[in-house]
């Protein structure tokens, strides 16, 4: 009841019995424990065609505030979020590019969250709890394979525990995101999404829908090769994705275009909002643009006639900055790379979560748990 109230918006008891195939008396009692924990309350009537008004009832954002921390290559994003993840503060540490070490990634969390909680005057040790997303694979004991950083078997969660007073939850960037892009974002009501991270790595979550709440899983997108013998990629392989469609790739790809201008700018998101800039006359900016959408729009048409998803949503920061110059040409290659009756049923879109889309992805985890075990 609780899931359907939060996924799906103001319901009456009478909707959550057709929702939950429960006895009105057991909803009834339920929802009278609902609103006594502070989670849920009664939000006004609503006309019943000529019967008694129902009550709408409706989760309670005040009830509880998360914390989501985005790891990238490029940043340490925390924000702090009421549990329906509307963001109350955000703290935001630029890195140098490279690889870093995790004792410095986990006092830039632990800052974050005191930033943040202190911004909004939260007690750090009342949170719902903490969740935190990595460009890499979390295994059951926390410790962190993280290729793009050089991490293997980190044990980042031990790192990082002592210093987090309310519940600790790590997980991979994608899935999180993919998750907060179905909860909240362009996601909503796909059957079968295929949520895009872009950034300086590339990755994927494909997140299926389903009335009782959202599931997905991660892929490793970014390392599927899109031409052979091509560019080098991290990994050690050639040709892969994301040597195409990574934020460095597509600067490197720039800055080797005779006649493009050398970068004024000397952050990895600061030279792609001067290329967008730049991208909107025709020139070196602009093909190289029209360049990475064509790989883009190849792997994108390869996850459709693999997967034949509903829904495929750009998200992560590269996207938002790149995105609007970006999304009809990566639609075109899309269409031509794929079988007309798969991409037919694919609507391709941007994320709705705007800047702080992983940071929110990462705080569904608490979110996720409560609603799944009621938090106990
Ligand atoms: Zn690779």
């Amino acid at each position: 009841m609780l899931t359907k109230l939060y996924l799906h918006g103001p319901a009456s008891r009478f909707d959550l019995m057709g929702a939950t195939g429960l006895s009105s008396a057991t909803v009834s009692n339920v929802v009278t424990d609902l609103v006594a924990d502070g989670l849920v309350a009664e939000a006004g009537l609503l006309d019943s065609d000529g019967g008694r008004p129902r009550t709408l009832l409706e989760v309670r954002p005040g009830y509880a505030r998360v914390v989501g921390v985005d790891i990238g290559e490029t940043h340490v994003q925390v924000g702090l979020f009421d549990w329906t993840l509307d963001t109350l503060a955000t703290a935001t540490y630029r890195m140098d590019e490279g690889r870093p070490e995790p004792a410095v990634l986990a006092g830039l969390v632990t800052a974050g969250i005191e930033e943040v909680t202190a911004k909004a005057g939260a007690d750090p040790a009342a949170l719902l709890g903490v969740g935190v997303g990595i460009p890499g694979t979390v295994l059951p004991d926390g410790l962190v394979h993280a290729p793009t950083f050089g991490w293997s078997g980190v044990p980042f969660d031990a790192l990082l525990r002592p210093h987090v007073a309310a519940p600790l939850h790590l997980d991979n960037c994608a899935r999180t995101l993919g998750q907060a892009e179905m909860w909240r974002g362009a996601g909503r009501g796909a059957q079968r999404a295929i949520v895009a991270l872009l950034a300086v790595g590339v990755g994927a979550a494909v997140a299926t829908g389903s009335p009782g709440g959202v599931t997905s899983t991660t892929s490793e997108w970014g390392h599927t090769v899109v031409e052979a013998g091509g560019a080098p990629c991290r990994c050690g392989s050639y040709g892969c994705l994301e040597a195409y469609v990574g934020a460095e790739a597509i600067l490197r790809h720039y800055r080797q275009i005779p006649g493009a201008p050398a970068p004024a700018s000397t952050g990895v998101e600061e030279r792609i909002t001067d290329l967008v800039t730049e991208a909107a006359r025709p020139g070196p900016a602009a093909d190289t643009v029209r360049w990475a959408a064509e790989y883009l729009g190849i792997g994108i048409a390869n996850l459709v006639n693999l997967l034949s998803p509903d829904r495929v949503i750009l998200s992560g920061w590269l996207s938002m900055a790149l995105g609007p110059a970006m999304l009809p040409a990566v639609h075109d290659a899309m269409r031509r790379h794929s079988l007309d009756y798969m991409a037919a049923g694919t609507r391709l879109e941007l994320g709705r979560l705007g800047q702080e889309a992983v940071a929110l992805g990462a705080a569904t985890l608490p979110v996720h748990e409560l609603l799944t075990d009621g938090g106990r």
